[in-house]
């Protein structure tokens, strides 16, 4: 079965349809870009998936099971970690510190900071990064506490990563190192799901595609069969002479 399956999935809010019937399914060691005009319900539907909203309607299964997280710590105990764009970390604790936050609090404690620093750096260093764990967060650029903050989304988590709009504040070299982290992660069979507005990145590192219109499915894709021009018209809804002309 596939790592994560959704089917059928429907949201309102105050009545107003933001998703219906939406069926998405994500495999192990895939990166799977999720993709619509603004509106189109990219976020809500994450959200369902990490815990962050109830959905009304639909299933969803992890590694064949039926789940529900209800809390993004639920999601996170499952195996379905994220990282928001307001990255959620502590820029007065040090690296090594802020990979062991959210770890049962009353464990906190009793890690030997020996421990927590040497688990940091190996942890880091799998992902090629080579970040002093003993330094405050604050001395980082904002495209490193990302990747500590996907490291540690990981560790937790490790089944299923979910970025919306990762590379929004990035460099076009920071971008590279963002995607070197996520195919490594590919490669250890995680399975990755990125909101990305920027056409040229879905097709460097995704490989399928989910476009969704107004709350509903249009399709999914894989990349290397697709041409750019469809895809957008896939996203516009409208045959693309219309737009070209
Ligand atoms: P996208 O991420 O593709 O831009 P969203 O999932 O944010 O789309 O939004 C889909 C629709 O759901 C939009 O019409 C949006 O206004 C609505 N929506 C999303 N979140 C909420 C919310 N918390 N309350 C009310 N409406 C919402
Ligand atoms: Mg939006
Ligand atoms: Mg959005």
């Amino acid at each position: 079965n596939s790592l994560l399956e959704a089917r059928g999935i429907g949201k309102a809010f105050l009545g107003i349809t933001a998703l219906e019937g939406v069926d998405f399914t994500l495999e192990r060691g895939e990166i799977h870009a999720l993709l619509g005009e603004n509106g189109a319900g990219k976020s809500t539907l994450i959200k369902i998936l990490t815990g962050v909203y109830s959905r009304d309607h639909g299933t969803m299964r992890l590694d064949g099971a039926e789940v529900t997280p209800s809390s993004v710590a639920e999601a996170q105990g499952l195996g379905i970690g994220t990282v928001y764009q307001e990255v959620n970390l502590l820029e007065n604790l040090t690296v090594a510190e802020n990979l062991f936050l959210g770890r049962q609090p009353r464990r906190f404690g009793l890690i030997d900071r020996r421990e927590m620093r040497r688990r940091s750096k190996a942890l880091l260093e799998r992902y090629g990064l080579d970040i002093d764990v003993d330094a405050l967060l604050s001395t980082y650029s904002v495209a490193i506490r990302q990747l500590v903050a996907i490291a540690r989304a990981v560790d937790l988590s490790g089944k299923v990563l979910v970025l919306d709009e990762p590379t929004a504040s990035l460099d076009a070299h920071e971008v590279e190192m963002l995607f070197t982290v996520l195919r490594r992660l590919r490669e250890e069979g995680l399975g990755i799901i990125i909101i990305t507005h920027f056409l040229n990145q879905v097709y460097a590192v995704a490989d399928r595609v989910t476009v969704l219109r107004n709350g509903r499915l249009v399709g999914t894709r894989k990349l290397a069969e697709l041409p750019r021009l469809e895809l957008i018209s896939m996203m516009l809804g409208r045959e693309l002479q219309h737009i070209t002309r």
